[in-house]
């Protein structure tokens, strides 16, 4: 998959990393909560939302030449090759005008992330890291009836190994960089959401502070 792919990526990321968005990566298992919050962090701070599980549902839909492997993984639970993923979260930053983005789900596992770093150049500003035990996950998995082909339980036990094996290691790599900001997720939404709010607020408040400073 040589320079077919290459070149659009490159030239999607000429004008990506021109604009120096901020982006924040929302991680933690499925069912953890990344995708109400990311709504919630939406209307309060003014982030474009982008999910990468959303983008890929979106791509099967639209009948492109990758589809139906992409709905494949989706309902072993495996992770779509990162450029498949990359060109998708690249295009739909490109297209939202915003230069501040939530990216939920991704990345999931180390190659995604360098991989991400690569073609994009951007460093995420932190990592937002919902934390949930299993068994909460697992029941709200499968009473939320998103009429998801991945919501059933063998396929949720394969995504909860998944992310085990190769996308918990990606926030002990962020943690060892000071950039994971953990939350307690078993909690009520509104709940969590008040932890949320207490990250962002501090964030803009430290770009505040910092152009006083530079004033
Ligand atoms: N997925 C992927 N790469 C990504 C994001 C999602 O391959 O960057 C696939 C993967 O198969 C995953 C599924 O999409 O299990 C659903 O992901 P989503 O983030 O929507 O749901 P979650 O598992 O976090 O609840
Ligand atoms: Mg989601």
């Amino acid at each position: 998959m040589g320079t077919v792919v290459d070149a659009p990526n490159r030239e999607a990321n000429g004008s990506l990393s021109e604009k120096k968005p901020t982006v924040v990566f929302v991680l933690g298992g499925p069912g953890s909560g990344k995708g109400t919050q990311c709504e919630n962090i939406v209307n309060h701070f003014g982030y474009t939302h982008l999910s990468a599980g959303d983008l890929l549902r979106a791509e099967i839909k639209s009948g492109s030449e990758n589809g139906t492997m992409i709905q494949n993984m989706i309902k072993e639970g495996k992770i779509v090759p990162s450029e498949v993923t990359i060109k998708l979260l690249q295009k739909a930053m490109l297209e939202s005008g915003n230069d501040k983005f939530l990216i939920d789900g991704f990345p999931r596992n180390e190659e995604n992330r360098a991989a991400f770093e690569v073609v994009t150049q951007i460093e995420p500003e932190f990592v937002l890291f919902f934390y949930c035990p299993e068994e909460e996950m697992e029941k709200r998995l499968l009473s939320r009836n998103q009429g998801r082909e991945d919501d059933n339980i063998e396929t949720i036990r394969k995504r909860f190994k998944v992310f085990l094996e190769s996308s918990l290691p990606v926030i002990q790599y962020y943690e060892s960089k000071g950039k994971v900001r953990k939350i307690d997720a078993a909690k009520p939404i509104a709940e969590v959401f008040d932890a949320v709010k207490v990250i962002f607020t501090a964030k803009d408040e430290k770009v505040k502070h910092h152009a006083c400073v530079i004033l």
